[in-house]
């Protein structure tokens, strides 16, 4: 007997996979869609299917966005010699959420993890150096995670950037290490990136 699977199931393993979503949530969300009108579960499944065709990266800073061009590099209120290099796009978000940074963004993508197959080999400087000689950048504000690979990362590209004739500093603790940046309050994110400190 065909007794056609286990859609509630399949859905709930599919969502527990996402970040923050357990196994309690994954069935109210399972349950909330079935009871919702057909029109809502098929909008909701375009929207995930399609969204890696319809955004991409910025070709300059590397945050997703729908545009050729970002909505942050194509503010001329924001200050173009002044960078604040992130990990994530998720980060900019973060950052943006403080209204402390008036400046732009480089978004790396990656953090320098020889043991995760990421080497100063593989690690993209060459696409920030380019950022920072093309547009004349003064000032990069090193903003990766208070991590061993985000710490790694932030004293490799001190290193990196030194001889360039950009000022270099890095955001202050007050976010908790081994923390995201994703997670902290918009105040003590503030406070760190107001009280960075040159390498
Ligand atoms: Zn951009």
């Amino acid at each position: 007997m065909d007794d056609g699977g286990d859609p509630i199931g399949e859905l709930v393993r599919m969502l527990v996979r996402l970040p923050g979503v357990g196994e309690k949530s994954a069935r109210r969300i399972a349950f909330h869609v079935l009871g919702a009108p057909p029109e809502f579960a098929r909008a909701l499944g375009q929207s995930v299917a399609t969204l890696a065709e319809r955004v991409r990266r910025c070709a300059t800073c590397g945050v997703y966005t729908s545009r050729a061009v970002c909505t942050l590099c194509d503010d001329p209120r924001r200050a173009r010699d002044v960078l604040c290099v992130v990990a994530r796009p998720m980060d900019v978000d973060a950052i943006e959420r403080t209204r402390a940074f008036a400046g732009r963004y480089h978004v790396l993508h990656c953090l320098l993890d020889p043991l995760g197959g990421v080497g100063p080999a593989e690690f993209p400087l060459e696409a920030l150096i380019d950022r920072i000689r093309g547009e004349g950048v003064r000032e990069v504000i090193l903003a990766t995670p208070p991590t061993v690979e985000g710490e790694a990362t932030s004293l490799y590209l001190a290193e990196s950037l030194r001889g360039l004739g950009v000022a270099v500093s890095r955001i202050a603790s007050g976010v908790p290490h081994g923390g995201d940046l994703e997670f902290t309050d918009p105040i003590t994110l503030g406070r760190a990136l107001e009280g960075r400190r040159s390498l």
